[in-house]
């Protein structure tokens, strides 16, 4: 899979790709990521990417010019199957989301900053809106960098053990068990004999039961589609 990221601030994008399951992905060749400086692109003198909003008001809006000349050199090389904007009033990131993505060969993802990006970049290109929650950051380089290790840790092969990310929270609509290790006793806290019994089937019963009730607590939300496609099947 390719990942290109558009963004005013490269240098945010450092990071969290460098590192782990992320470094491992590319390093194996299962995930190629890509950063675009936006102002690289800027025909601008000053190589300026943002400028007044239309009407008044606090705050600047990122231009057109450097964005769209971006993503149409990007596409004129290949297709892309999503362009996503991160931004707030979007739809809100989910483990199914990231599942479709991770079966997926080339996304975009546009980082805005200030006030956001100007509405007809929006209208012309995106394909997708992708919020990461009910809260507002100061650019999208962090909300990009929480897509790509959401879906990049789901690409074949990636994972050590692919089967650990399927018993993740979300995977089935139930949150995650408890999980111990070593020492079996800590601060006269014992883990559950189960987990000592070597009975499989036994253990994934306990595991599901904890899981139930978690849920039950915590996302009764989620429980109710736990609960409806348990009995679509
Ligand atoms: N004026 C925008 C609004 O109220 O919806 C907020 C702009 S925010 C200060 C700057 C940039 O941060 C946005 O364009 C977006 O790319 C990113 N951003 C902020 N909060 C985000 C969130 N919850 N999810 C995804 N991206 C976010």
């Amino acid at each position: 899979m390719r990942i290109d990221i558009l963004t005013l601030l490269p240098k945010l994008l450092e990071g969290p790709f460098a590192d782990s399951i992320m470094h491992r992905a590319q390093k194996a060749g299962l995930a190629e990521i890509h950063i675009h400086n936006i102002r690289d692109y800027s025909t601008a003198n000053n190589k300026q990417a943002d400028d007044y909003q239309f009407g008044g008001g606090a705050g600047m809006v990122m231009t057109i010019q450097p964005i769209a000349d971006c993503i149409e050199k990007l596409k004129s090389e290949r297709q892309y199957d999503e362009i996503i904007y991160l931004t707030p009033d979007g739809e809100t990131l989910n483990q199914g989301l990231c599942n479709q993505w991770s079966m997926k060969e080339n996304l975009l993802l546009l980082c805005g900053h200030y006030k956001g990006v100007d509405q007809r970049i929006r209208d012309k290109y995106i394909t997708r809106e992708v919020s990461i929650g009910d809260y507002v950051l100061s650019g999208g380089e962090l909300a990009a960098a929480v897509i790509v290790d959401s879906v990049v840790r789901l690409i074949p092969g990636v994972l050590n053990d692919e089967t650990s990310a399927l018993s993740d929270s979300f995977q089935d609509h139930l949150l995650a068990p408890p999980v111990y290790t070593r020492p079996a006793e800590y601060d006269g806290m014992k883990i559950p004999d189960i987990l000592l019994s070597g009975h499989f089937a036994k253990i994934e019963e306990w595991r599901f039961q904890e899981s139930y009730q978690k849920t039950a607590q915590r996302r009764p939300d989620l429980l109710e589609k736990f609960n409806r496609k348990s009995d679509e099947q």
